[in-house]
């Protein structure tokens, strides 16, 4: 692995998959808000990024849709509260989603 500018700071948004315990990088681009390697989430949100959701419920991902812009877009269901919601899969950066797994998920 080699980056093009030599300077890498540890930033704090890393985070460690409280579902499978795994080390999670955050993203160098976009929003990372799912565990590449479980495909699991935190409900967190209402809006995307606000974490002003007190569910606290486990998303986990059970389907993906295809979008002409983004690509993957992962489905999520709360298994505590039973919401949908929606997140664009992350294919670069140091831990690109488990492309395996997605291909797993029923297609919509
Ligand atoms: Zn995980
Ligand atoms: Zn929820």
């Amino acid at each position: 692995m080699s980056t093009s500018s030599g300077q890498f700071t540890h930033i704090n948004e890393n985070f460690v998959c409280e579902y499978c315990g795994r080390h999670v990088q955050k993203a160098k681009t976009g929003c990372r808000n799912h565990c590449p390697f479980c495909l699991s989430s935190k409900h967190v949100d209402i809006n995307p990024g606000d974490r002003a959701n007190e569910c606290r419920g486990q998303l986990k991902a059970n389907g993906y849709e295809l979008d002409g812009k983004k690509g993957i877009v992962l489905l999520f269901l709360c298994q505590k509260c039973g919401q949908k919601t929606r997140n664009k899969s992350l294919r670069d950066g140091p831990d690109p989603d488990d492309y395996d797994l997605i291909l797993k998920l029923n297609v919509r």
